[in-house]
Formats: C-alpha cells, structure tokens, sequence
C-alpha cells in the first residue's frame, strides 16, 4: 500500500513517515500544497494524510481540487484542535476522515487501516481468501492458522493482492503501490516476488491471467 503525506512542520511529517514505514507502507512526501497537490494529481495513492495549513497553497484548496479531478482516493485531513469548521469545511470538500493535533500515532494508524479497507470495498479488519488469513491490524498473514514469514515487499504484495481480491491487478499497478516515487521501478520484480509468495501460500491461489497480470481468489476458474 502505498500512502501520501503532505504536512510542512518537519517533525510531524518525519513521525508520520516512520510511523507508515514502520507498518509496510510506502511513504511519498510533500512539504507544501502545491507540491502535495501535484503528486497527488498524477500519483495512485491508497492513502493520503493532508494537513490543511500548508504553504503555497492550503489543504482545503489541494483537496477541492484533487475531487474536481476525480480523484478518488480517501484523505485524512489534520486540523488544528478546537476548529470544528475546518472539520466540516474539509469533510465538505471531499474528505473521509479527520485527526485533530495532536494525535495519537496508534489512532491514526487504525484510521488509516479503516480508510485502506473500506476503499478495497473491506469492512472487517482481517481479509481471508481460502486458508489465508490477513490481518490488517496486526499486519499478520497466517495460511491454515501458521503464521507465514514475509519480507517487506512480499506483504506488500500479498496485502494489495488480497484487499483487492477476486480482480485481475496489473503488474503495472502492484509496481506502483508497492513502490515510492523515487524507487526505480522494474515490473520484472513483481514476478520474481509473486513466485516466492506462490512458495508461502498455496500456489494457486495466485492466477497468472495472461497478458493482464494477477488474481488471487478462491476459486479456481480455471
Ligand atoms: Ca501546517
């Protein structure tokens, strides 16, 4: 999963950054509006994480414009403590959610967890497909109740695959959520991660739809 954080007080931007990291996320950064506004007109973002007061351009004016662009990914706006009417100007101008400062890292994480799931169309917090358990909370992953060792870049992968199960994801699409901005991407690597992931889980649960990319699901649809 890939997340976007556009904060400009230095500190509580690096925070949120770990914090993402620290929960597998891939983590770009913007410092002011505009820059902000930017990546998130040409980036896909399972996330975003927007304080409102930002230089160059303010919060509420990035998010109005990302939604008259039809962007659809779900925001969490920061505000400051006390101003209810940013809150309701912000959840008006196309947010999901809000934090108000300061915040509770562990709160935010579990908003962003919330706000991940239910764009995938998930309302619980553990995603299965067949004997494979997720559990978005803990960011476990256990096939018949064993837990599975993953690497950083396989959970990341079998995260995506099963918040959006039953779909054929392009191999275009895993490279641009599993990776940040700067990474030099190779969609090659996605197939070399899928063939260890196939090693964990059972294997056919993962599809190689021809052309198209991949599909985890249940069924064998042959
Ligand atoms: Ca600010």
């Amino acid at each position: 999963m890939r997340a976007l954080v556009v904060e400009d007080d230095p500190d509580l931007n690096r925070q949120l950054v770990t914090a993402l990291e620290d929960a597998d996320y891939v983590v770009d950064t913007a410092t002011d509006g505009e820059e902000g506004c930017f990546l998130g007109e040409t980036e896909p973002y399972d996330i975003v994480i927007l304080d409102l007061g930002l230089p160059q351009m303010d919060g509420l004016t990035v998010l109005e414009q990302w939604r008259r662009g039809d962007r659809k990914m779900p925001v969490i706006i920061l505000t400051a403590r006390d101003r209810w009417s940013d809150k309701v100007a912000g959840m008006d101008a196309g947010a999901d959610d809000y934090l108000a400062k300061p915040f509770h890292m562990e709160e935010l994480l579990a908003r962003v967890r919330a706000q991940v799931r239910r764009a995938a169309g998930h309302a619980k917090s553990e995603i299965e497909c067949g004997p494979v358990r997720l559990d978005t909370k803990s960011g476990r992953v256990t096939n018949d109740g064993q837990v599975v060792k993953l690497t950083s870049h396989e959970y990341r992968l079998v995260s995506y695959l099963m918040h959006h199960k039953g779909r054929v994801v392009s191999r275009t699409e895993l490279v641009e959520h599993m990776y940040d901005q700067d990474f030099d991407r190779d969609s090659n690597t996605i197939e070399v991660f899928v063939g260890r992931l196939r090693k964990k889980i059972p294997a056919n649960l993962i599809r190689t739809v021809r052309g198209l990319g991949y599909c985890l699901s249940e069924e064998d649809e042959g």
